[in-house]
């Protein structure tokens, strides 16, 4: 050991994290390459590329000497500030997660997962549940017992949710589930009753070189400085984030859907204004970047939904939208635009879900996940309450297993405690709109502006400059005071009730 003092030993903790981040850039970019502009019969080498790179990973964090290193922080803690307190409690975090689990079993398990992609791809595809059920199974117990080695003392599926979203648990989700589900259900049985919107002039055909025109346009709007974060395409929208200089979001651009790549780019540069906004003293530190994927998604889906599908900000960017189609658009006022883009409809499909219906998917998710883990329910009992919740929940009857069980990459992929993340995002979301109202009052005039700067500004200062400083629970309190769902319950009321002209009453 090489340091005598505990300012010492941060040095030394720093130059750790320092190859790390070293590390992950060089290993994300190689990913990100993959998913944007690698050609397609290139895997091999990136997977050997790869394969030795986290190798190096592995030795840098699993360095005995770094469990050392952390030890003395850690009983010197007296000695640090709060920042470098959770700064050390996120490195022993880390290097944890990579000892925590049997070297063997993990093996084990990555080999598992490597194998359930292609199947469950395959499975999906040709709408065969029995041929993935098996691998499930498997991911299921592996997932099962290594929530035993994450927190021994959680029930085993709140210490899956701790890993996505620090600190929730069952206990919070049910109770957050059950109020939202109170409201959105039968608000959803009211809009079915009511006049359809018409949204088929949003599936008309725009030529991917006008929508991307149209994409650079909306950076623009949201001041995204182009200097320090690239748009490129790939099959599924991403956000990459190599560092708060450095920020890749993806799109894809489907003809017969303008929606989609419009409101994607407006998604992942909510992750990108967040990942840019980072206070530069944790820059290459544990304290880099956004703490949580449930912080994330309330930044990406406010910039998407609160603000994007607003009526004020809509009717900002209509006209130059419009202009990237003049002939296809020529017929839709700013009121169609608004209305389609707002559409509410239970449907099958998650990733398509609008805003209102979208949070019911996720409780079908919860509400089976929770079982698999409990082991109160099987495998292959997993389609048939899958529909049967599609059906409570939505209202939709589930026509076969690729539009069911099958649709989410998450499961082949062993990510069991994630999708609450999504709806908790978006309920932190409408949390600080109420919070931001309060400190720079009505917002109308400034997204009629398609102005942000204000609205960038505040979550700047109480949510994107602290990075991962404070725990998610504790960010948003500071933020907003503690975690309220009424909040997200009641704008998503307030929002279609007034754009269905149902009545609050009825
Ligand atoms: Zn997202």
């Amino acid at each position: 050991m090489s340091y005598t003092t505990p300012a010492e030993a941060m040095q030394a903790l720093r130059a750790v994290e320092a190859k790390q981040w070293a590390l992950s850039h060089a290993m994300n970019m190689i990913v990100y390459d993959a998913a944007t502009a690698a050609p397609k019969n290139t895997a091999e080498g990136r997977g050997h590329t790869l394969g030795i790179l986290s190798e190096y990973m592995y030795g840098l964090i699993a360095d005995p000497e770094n469990q050392a290193l952390l030890s003395y922080l850690r009983e010197n803690e007296s000695a640090l500030s709060f920042e470098e307190k959770r700064e050390v409690e996120l490195m022993k975090k880390t290097c944890d997660q990579l000892s925590r689990i049997p070297q063997e079993e993990y093996t084990e398990y990555e080999m598992l997962l490597n194998d359930a992609q292609t199947v469950w791809e395959k499975a999906k595809n040709e709408n065969d549940f029995p041929a993935f059920a098996p691998y499930l199974e498997k991911i299921v117990a592996f997932n099962r017992k290594f929530a035993g080695y994450y927190n021994p003392d959680l029930l085993p599926y709140d210490a899956l949710l701790n890993e996505y979203e620090e600190g929730v648990t069952m206990e919070i989700l049910d109770a957050f589930f059950e109020k939202l589900r109170a409201a959105i259900v039968p608000l959803v049985e009211k809009i079915r009753r009511a006049k359809p919107i018409d949204d088929g002039f949003l599936h008309r055909h725009f030529p991917a070189d006008a929508q991307k025109k149209c994409a650079e346009y909306l950076m623009e709007v949201l001041k995204i400085d182009r200097g320090y974060c690239g748009l490129a395409e790939s099959e599924h929208p991403f956000t990459d984030n190599f560092n708060n200089k450095d920020v890749r979001i993806t799109t894809h651009f489907y003809e017969n859907n303008l929606a989609s790549a419009l409101y994607s780019v407006i998604h992942e540069g909510g992750h990108a204004i967040y990942e840019l906004a980072c206070d530069d003293k944790y820059t290459r530190t544990a304290l880099a970047g956004g703490v949580s994927m449930g912080i994330h998604e309330s930044q990406s889906r406010f910039f998407e939904n609160i603000i994007g599908r607003s009526k004020p900000f809509v009717f900002a960017v209509y006209p130059q939208i419009r202009a990237f189609f003049p002939e296809t658009l020529a017929d839709v006022s700013a009121e169609d635009f608004y209305r389609a883009v707002n559409k509410a409809e239970p449907s099958l499909i998650r990733t398509e879900a609008d805003e209102l219906t979208y949070c019911l998917h996720i409780m079908v998710r919860y509400e089976l996940e929770k079982r698999l883990i409990a082991g109160t329910l099987s495998v292959s009992e997993l389609p048939a309450e899958w529909n049967r919740l599609y059906k409570e929940y939505l209202g939709v009857d589930v026509p076969d297993d690729t539009r069911g069980c099958l649709q989410d990459t998450h499961w082949s992929g062993g990510s069991f405690g994630y999708f609450p993340s999504y709806a908790l995002g978006s309920a932190y979301g409408a949390q600080m709109l109420w919070a931001m109202k309060k400190d720079l009052g009505d917002l109308t005039e400034r997204l009629a502006r398609a102005d942000l700067t204000d609205v960038k500004a505040w979550l700047a200062e109480h949510i994107h400059r602290h990075a991962s400083l404070y725990q998610p629970s504790v960010l948003l309190e500071n933020a907003c005071g503690a975690f309220d769902p009424d909040h997200y319950v009641r704008y998503l009321t307030e929002k279609f009730t007034a754009l269905y002209g149902l009545s609050l009453q009825d």
